[in-house]
This record gives C-alpha cells, sequence and structure tokens, in this order.
C-alpha cells in the first residue's frame, strides 16, 4: 500500500535583514537552487531539512516529488519578483501534481521579507494550502530564526523547528517532520498545534542554545516531547531581530496528538517560563567596544597557543571592515580575515591572476554601517571558482560554492575574499585553500552562534567587538518601524 504513497517536497530559504538597501534577486537564489530529482542526489545523507525529507520519505517507503530547493542565506529582502517566481513554480508543480500526491513536506526558513511582505512564508503557506486543498497533510519546517505568530503556521497541519543554534539538527528537523507525516498519513496520530509569544526579542548572537538560560528551555522542551506521548514535537524559536516585522521574536510551538488544550497550555507554560527570564536572555553588555577588544585580542595572542578570534558580530553581509581596517593600520600579522564578501575584488582578482599584486577596495560595500573599503595593495595567492563539500559539524556534507574567491596576502593578514555572502563558522575557509587555522594568532569572524561548535574549542578565546553594522548588541538602537514596542521586551520596559 505505501509503495503508492508520493509525498511532493520543496524549500524556499531566506534569513532577510530588513534594514539593508540590497534585496536578494532571483539570480542570488538560483545560485543555490536545485530542482527536481536532482535534489535526491545533492541532499540524500546531509545534515539538510531536505536531507532529512528524503530519510523519512525512504524509511516509510514512500515515493517522492521534489519540486524545488533554494536557500540565499542572509541578506537583505527577497525582492518580490523572486517571491512571486519561487511561489509559481511550487504553486504550478503543486496544482499539476495535486491528484498523484498524499502529503507536503515544506521548508521555509521563516524570517524572509519583500519589499511588501512582512511574512511571505505565510503567503507561500497559504498558497500551498489552497493549491493542495483542505484535506492535505502539509508539514513545515522552519529555521530556529523564525519570526512567528498563529497566522505564519496556521495552514500546516504540523510545524517543526531546529532546536539547536549552531544548527546542528538541521537534517534530524527534517525527519521530524517527514516522520511526522508518515504517522499522519498511517492513521496513526492527527496533529494540531498550538503557538505561544513571550513577546522577547535578542541580538542573533544571544540566542545561542548553549547559553543560560537559554539551554534549559531548550532541555525542557525536548523533555516534554520525550516524556508525554500525547506530545509530538515542541520547538523554542529564538526570531530574527533583524527583520523588522510585526511577529519579529521568541515564540514556542507545540505539536499533539489531537489535544488542542494540552498544546495550548504546553506553549503557554513555556512561553511564560521565557518571559519570566527576559532580564537574563537579553543583556546587550557582552560585546567590547572596538578598540578594547582589539587591545584584549593582541594582548592574548601574544601568549596563546591557539587562535584568538575577534568577533565581528554586528556584520549582516560578511563584509564589514572596522576590524579589518584596524587591523591594517595597526600593521598586525599572523592575521586571518576569512570570507570577506566582495564580488568586485573576487573578480579583480581572478581577471589579475594568481602571483600579481593589485590594489584593491575591500569589503564594507553594502551599506554606509560596513564600514567602508579598506584601500589596500594586496597580493594574490590563489583565485578561482570555489566549490567543495563541507566538513565542518553543520555543513557537512552540503555543497558549498562561494563563487569566484580569492586568497590575499594584505601586509601579515591573509583574506579571503567571496563573490557570494558565505559566513566563516568552520575550518573549512582555511582547509579549502590549503591553510591550517592554527598557525594563525587571531582569526576574524562574523558568525552569530554557528560558529560555536568548531571555534568554541578550537579558539584561545573568542573576543566579541560591537560595531555600528546592522546586527547590534543593543536592539534599541535599530530604526524599527513595525515591531510593536509596547509589547515587546527590551522596547517596553527598557526603550
Ligand atoms: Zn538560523
Amino acid at each position: 500500500m505505501e509503495s503508492s504513497v508520493r509525498i511532493a517536497m520543496a524549500g524556499f530559504n531566506l534569513e532577510s535583514v530588513s534594514f539593508l538597501p540590497e534585496v536578494t534577486s532571483i539570480a542570488d537564489f538560483q545560485h543555490n537552487e536545485t530542482r527536481g530529482n536532482e535534489i535526491l542526489r545533492r541532499f540524500r545523507g546531509s545534515n539538510t531539512v531536505m536531507g532529512g525529507f528524503i530519510d523519512a520519505c525512504e524509511e516509510a517507503g514512500f515515493d517522492m516529488l521534489p519540486i524545488v530547493m533554494t536557500e540565499a542565506g542572509a541578506r537583505g529582502s527577497a525582492a518580490d519578483p523572486a517571491f512571486d517566481h519561487y511561489a509559481d513554480v511550487i504553486i504550478t508543480a503543486l496544482t499539476a501534481a495535486r491528484p498523484d500526491i498524499d502529503g507536503v513536506l515544506l521548508h521555509l526558513h521563516g524570517a524572509m521579507t519583500t519589499p511588501t511582505r512582512t511574512d511571505p512564508d505565510r503567503d507561500i503557506l497559504e498558497m500551498v494550502r489552497s493549491a493542495v486543498g483542505p484535506d492535505m497533510p502539509v508539514m513545515l519546517a522552519l529555521d530556529y530564526h523564525a519570526n512567528l505568530d498563529a497566522a505564519s503556521i496556521a495552514p500546516a497541519n504540523a510545524t517543526f523547528g531546529y532546536h539547536y543554534s549552531p544548527h546542528v539538527d538541521m537534517g534530524e528537523t527534517g525527519r521530524r517532520a517527514g516522520r511526522c507525516l508518515a504517522r499522519t498519513l498511517r492513521g496513526d496520530v492527527a496533529p494540531v498545534t498550538a503557538i505561544a509569544k513571550p513577546g522577547i526579542m535578542v541580538p542573533s548572537i544571544l540566542s545561542a542554545t548553549s547559553l543560560h538560560p537559554l539551554r534549559d528551555f531548550v532541555e525542557r522542551s525536548l523533555a516534554l516531547s520525550r516524556d508525554n506521548p500525547a506530545i509530538i514535537d515542541v520547538t523554542v524559536f529564538a526570531g530574527f531581530s533583524y527583520a523588522d516585522v510585526p511577529n519579529c521574536g521568541f515564540s514556542v510551538v507545540v505539536v499533539t496528538d489531537g489535544d488542542v488544550a494540552l498544546a495550548e497550555s504546553t506553549a503557554r507554560d513555556l512561553s511564560a517560563g521565557l518571559h519570566a527570564k527576559r532580564t537574563d536572555l537579553y543583556k546587550p553588555g557582552f560585546a567590547r567596544p572596538l578598540p578594547e577588544a582589539l587591545d584584549h585580542a593582541l594582548g592574548l595572542a601574544r601568549s596563546a597557543t591557539a587562535p584568538v578570534v575577534i568577533l565581528e558580530h554586528a556584520d549582516r553581509m560578511n563584509d564589514s571592515t572596522h576590524v579589518l581596517r584596524a587591523l591594517v593600520e595597526r600593521n598586525v600579522t599572523r592575521a586571518a580575515v576569512p570570507y570577506l564578501y566582495d564580488p568586485e575584488s573576487a573578480e579583480a582578482a581572478c581577471k589579475a591572476g594568481a602571483g600579481n599584486t593589485i590594489r584593491l577596495r575591500l569589503g564594507g560595500k553594502s551599506d554606509a554601517r560596513a564600514g567602508g573599503p579598506v584601500e589596500v595593495e594586496a597580493e594574490i595567492l590563489w583565485a578561482g571558482h570555489k566549490t567543495y563539500v563541507g566538513t565542518g559539524p553543520m555543513r557537512k556534507g552540503n555543497h558549498v560554492d562561494v563563487g569566484l574567491a580569492a586568497l590575499l596576502r594584505v601586509g601579515g593578514i591573509t583574506v579571503s575574499v567571496t563573490q557570494v555572502p558565505t559566513t566563516a563558522i568552520d575550518e573549512d575557509p582555511f582547509i579549502q585553500f590549503g591553510l591550517e587555522a592554527r598557525d594563525f594568532d587571531l582569526v576574524v569572524l562574523r558568525s552569530k552562534t554557528h560558529f560555536r561548535a568548531v571555534w568554541e574549542p578550537l579558539a584561545a578565546e573568542i573576543v566579541i567587538a560591537d560595531t555600528p553594522d546592522w546586527g547590534p548588541a543593543d536592539l534599541l538602537t535599530l530604526p524599527y518601524r513595525h515591531v510593536p514596542r509596547d509589547t515587546t521586551y527590551p522596547f517596553n520596559e527598557l526603550g
């Protein structure tokens, strides 16, 4: 019987920093787009939601109809034509396939914006529901940084999010959603979902699930579904504070087997617990002003036996130059600045070729807040199109394509530039260029939480520097227009 069950799968992902002037185009999405059965070949066995969907479908003996998987990382809003394009791709395929499919597995981020939409993920989900009708099971897998309210998830039968940041459980999240779909189709469960919001926003760097007290809430959420067979799944979502939207911030989503009251009370209790700890969850004082952070890091680096990380955490496009400029001015040596997003410099270096020295205006071009380009003389150590299969715990098995790239020597600083914004989170930005991370005294990173899986054990210390970029520690400094300040911490109590 089950061999005739057929599941449609689609993914459309972007985390939008809605303050950035740049919009994310169709071409930006197409850079990391896979269609049809190629999705099975590319994602099977990887730590991705799509990989998890495939696992669950193969476990259950389901046939699969993979439609599209595209993701553009974290950058500005999706251009409206890009939203329309992918909505059309997904809805056209579902409409055509509807008589022949039994369920849908959908992978969205949950923090996309477009210039005209504050919850395009909800809009896609609503379109999917109308395309497949009211009775077909639709399971939704979201990023832990999704901004949600009741309407965002209402059209899905059940919603699942990553439990951890770093997102080491992306594949597992796909499997949770896929297995729930299998149980639903077998008639073993009838999922219902509830959501509650504690009214809290935190900078992304404070969404790391290794931090207290957040870790306690994640552990509680996992224990709930482990200890109570009626609770199918619980996710604590941290939200994404750099998308200016009405449903910004934390939420708790609970999926139970047919028990609406249990789902609601469980979500409400966890949410109330988070609200009670709001002043411990949002503590903007963790970052040092840049000069102080640099002095501290350089002091440590003199005697450390492992690299010291300077975290330029407020950077949102991987192109901030506040730290790089300071390093150049101070003539720092044995320092690495991996994966600076700078398509112009990557292209110029590829044109000039390895072995040559050229003048470049490095980084800082995405927005005035990024710090502006740093004028340098750069020796090109390597240049070309860089693709590889990720080796770190989060990107393991993932196909990574940073576009044109170059490895540069700028005085005593080793800089790699990429054509596609890619956050350095593991050792691949070194390994894939024939470098060894431990050979550097100082490493500049820009990741918020994902780097911790590799760099917490690797680094001598992580020194967090605050800069005036679009992802600051102090949320009160951002020009929000859509966030409901009167019901959201910190605005309602500290603003
Ligand atoms: Zn995330």
